[in-house]
């Protein structure tokens, strides 16, 4: 392949501008606020979990609650019939009186045995409660601080973004100084090496920083100037400058 030496010499500009956007896209993959935003969106999650079993359980104790509390009002409401039918002295027999008092001693055991499960329940479920809340606001603060973190990622990807745009409009500059076929050639090389062009510098490529032999350097000195010529060792295109050492 031929093409001018000046427009072999921009295909090193090219190459700078193309690492320039290898660089910006690298920043833009490798931002300390990803990994920091995955991290507390798993956190976020794990927490989220954590209050719905937490509310499930208080939720449970509310039912089991209003269930312990009928238990309580019906024992209350037989004791009270008891009495009244004690009070109304409509029960003589004394050994029908007895069994009416026993019965009545009995409920209010009872009715204090489920007083006292209310009021387990109740402790168990303000626990709850408070461990709910507890947990909501921890995930509502790491929610606040993911929050922040997205808000620099997207200040971040902004300000790469706008210069990625400069770079790119610099590029296409260039472009225009370089024949397709040549344009073509170093852009299969960019995709298969990441670099599509080095300069020699000093007898040496600049893109693996291998020195040439001096057979290589002397096949080059004896090519023509518009010859594009490939490093034997990286296969990138050698651009020749003043500073190639032929
Ligand atoms: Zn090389």
């Amino acid at each position: 392949m031929k093409a001018a030496p000046a427009a072999q010499k921009r295909l090193l500009d090219l190459a700078e501008l193309d690492s320039a956007l290898d660089r910006l896209a690298h920043r833009r993959r490798t931002l300390p606020e990803l990994a920091q935003i995955d991290d507390l969106s798993a956190r976020v999650a794990r927490i989220a979990t954590q209050v719905i079993a937490a509310e499930t359980e208080s939720g449970d104790l509310a039912r089991e609650q209003t269930k312990a509390e009928a238990d309580v009002d019906s024992v209350r409401i037989r004791a009270e019939r008891d009495q009244k039918r004690l009070d109304s002295g409509q029960v003589s027999s004394p050994k029908d009186l007895a069994s009416l008092q026993s019965e009545i001693a009995s409920l209010t055991r009872r009715q204090g045995d489920l007083e006292d499960v209310v009021l387990e329940i109740m402790e168990r479920r303000e626990a709850a409660d408070s461990q709910a809340a507890k947990l909501v606001a921890e995930r509502d603060e790491l929610a606040g601080t993911r929050g922040v973190a997205e808000d620099r990622r997207d200040a971040a990807f902004a300000e790469i973004d706008k210069e990625k745009e400069e770079v790119q409009s610099k590029r296409a500059e260039v472009e225009k100084d370089i024949p397709a076929d040549l344009l073509a050639l170093y852009g299969k090389l960019r995709e298969q090496f990441g670099v599509g062009a080095a300069m020699l510098q000093g007898g040496r490529c600049l893109g693996c920083r291998t020195s040439l032999s001096i057979a290589e350097i002397n096949r080059i000195k004896a090519a023509s100037h518009d010859e594009v010529i490939r490093c034997e060792e990286c296969r990138r295109i050698l651009v020749r400058t003043a500073e190639s050492g032929l």
